[in-house]
């Protein structure tokens, strides 16, 4: 047996880091790392939710899971048209059969029915894109040069941050959590990784505090020591070095 030295600080820190590793929960997993998964949008056969894109794909411009979602869309329509003609013609280009509000003697020097044909032909671009069932959003929308894409939602693994410390996913959170999606913590496994195995178990079990009492206190019953059983101090619970 040999003595390693250490400052106050590390023995300290040490200490804590084994009290951790036999304390954690570590969720039924052998040789447990924690780390988290975030939710990512995937590509997918069978899309649970869409998203609505500019043609250049600079700007997001919506997607289904979003409340009023088709309002911002016929916003985006609008305010992508500079004369609300040829909006109303490419409405009636798309569906005839459709009774679009028709553009009538509106300028700029009539506010308010602008405004009010505005709100009006919303509400029914709104209606309209309500109607549409999943399958018919790509030719609708690439009229107005807008690309759609299906995609369901998947938890992927995290990738900036591992610990074999549980408690240092609250740090992450703490310091991190604007620059995260939706996470949950997840306990991965330190597969075929034998040093990093072994340190942890040599942290966890072999490290050996000793009583550093001035006169330890041995547990009540105690005679005398026996087949090398270890004594732990009653006051600081670390072991005491007998001899
Ligand atoms: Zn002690």
């Amino acid at each position: 047996m040999k003595t390693i030295q250490v400052s106050d600080e590390v023995y300290d820190f040490l200490k804590s880091c084994q009290e951790e590793l036999n304390t954690q929960d570590n969720r039924s997993t052998s040789n447990p790392i924690f780390g988290f998964e975030v939710e990512k949008e995937g590509a997918s056969y069978d899309p649970q939710e869409y998203v609505f894109i500019n043609k250049d794909h600079t700007d997001r411009i919506t997607n289904t899971e979003e409340e009023d979602w088709e309002q911002e869309l016929a916003t985006y329509i609008i305010d992508s048209y500079d004369n609300p003609e040829e909006l109303t013609k490419d409405l009636y280009d798309i569906e005839e059969d459709c009774h679009w509000t028709l553009y009538r003697e509106i300028d700029d020097e009539n506010i308010d029915s602008k405004e009010a044909w505005a709100v009006t032909i919303k509400n029914e671009i709104t209606d309209y894109i309500k109607g549409l069932d999943y399958y018919e959003y790509e030719s609708f929308f690439e009229e107005f040069n807008i690309r759609v894409y299906g995609y369901e939602k998947i938890w992927v693994p995290y990738y900036k941050s591992f610990s074999i410390f549980e408690s240092d996913m609250q740090s992450h959170i703490d310091l991190n959590k604007h620059n995260m999606d939706k996470y949950r913590t997840y306990v991965f496994s330190t597969f075929r990784t034998p040093k990093m195995n072994k340190l942890k178990d040599i942290i966890k079990d072999e490290i050996v505090f000793i009583c550093n009492c001035p006169v330890p206190e041995f547990p009540v019953g105690f005679t005398n020591r026996k087949n090398n059983d270890k004594i732990y101090c009653v006051k600081c619970n670390l072991i005491i070095k007998i001899g």
